[in-house]
């Protein structure tokens, strides 16, 4: 995938973003399930994933932030709250943007939130400009995976923490399986998935020390169905947008690849070398 099919990645979040919020919620990530029978509202999952994820952050109050892919900012509004950091959201998208922006004046908040428009494979910071970076589910969309990594890395100081949470295979995709993933992973935007491993040896080999892979696979796995669900009941505001027949594979592939054994999600803690 090339740079421009990045903008497209953006393009495609500029137009879905609205609707999507509606059917979905406003943290534009999967949910935390406590077992496969707990029934939290999906509002209440995708916060507990938000509080798996920054939880894991351990950044000092007065610490400066950036949340890489940030969506309309509900997790960077909450880590400024909650953590009393200063944030800084990049997306390649500018109607999120424009939406978290929004969001920002309408909260009074201890600290500073800020949010821009920006390519995570190019990221527009000097070096060692934040004391921590957080990248909650958009890596996946990254054509150059490696890349943002080590944009990432850069734009922390050293031994500041850095948390990724993503979509991995948990393990190698039998043949009769493939197609499947593959179908999945272009319906739904997935430019880059991988195994776990992999995925490791590209942060570390990005200058970052990790310290913790965290599997939660099959806490976020009852996320497929909901959101394939959810997709559903807005087929006649999203079908339109994104194409009846792409909407449709999305929810068709999506359930099918959430039961498979290899669906796998995963979060990884590091820090800057
Ligand atoms: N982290 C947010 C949003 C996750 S959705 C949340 O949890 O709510 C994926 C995000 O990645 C979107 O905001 C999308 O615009 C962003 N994104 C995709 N490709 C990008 C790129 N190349 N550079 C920056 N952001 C990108």
């Amino acid at each position: 995938m090339s740079q421009q099919d990045a903008h497209e990645i953006g393009q495609f979040y500029d137009n879905v973003t609205d609707p999507y919020v509606q059917a979905w919620d406003g943290n534009l990530h999967m949910g935390y399930w406590e077992s496969a029978t707990a029934a939290p509202s999906i509002d209440a999952a995708t916060e507990r994933l938000t509080s798996e994820v920054i939880g894991r952050l351990g950044v000092a109050p007065g610490g400066r932030v950036i949340d890489v892919g940030c969506g309309i900012g509900k997790p960077a509004l909450r880590l400024a709250r909650e953590h009393k950091v200063d944030v800084v959201g990049v997306s390649i998208s500018e109607q999120q943007i424009e939406i978290a922006r929004a969001s920002v004046v309408s909260v009074p908040l201890p600290t500073q939130v800020s949010f821009q428009t920006a390519d995570a494979m190019d990221l527009p910071f000097p070096a060692s400009a934040f004391d921590a970076g957080l990248c909650l589910e958009a890596l996946h969309h990254m054509p150059d995976r490696p890349k943002a990594l080590r944009e990432i890395a850069r734009v922390v100081r050293p031994g500041g923490p850095v948390v990724i949470a993503d979509f991995a295979l948990r393990g190698p995709v039998p043949e009769e399986h493939r197609e499947l993933v593959e179908r999945f992973a272009q319906a739904c935007n997935l430019v880059t998935l991988t195994e776990i491993g992999p995925y490791t040896a590209e942060f570390t080999a990005a200058g970052l020390d990790l310290t913790d892979v965290v599997d939660v696979s099959d806490n976020v796995r009852p996320s497929m169905a909901q959101h394939a669900e959810a997709i559903r009941s807005a087929r006649d505001r999203l079908g339109p947008i994104v194409g009846v027949e792409r909407l449709d594979q999305m929810v068709d592939l999506t359930e099918r690849f959430g039961v498979l054994s290899q669906f796998g999600y995963v979060i990884l803690v590091g820090t800057r070398a």
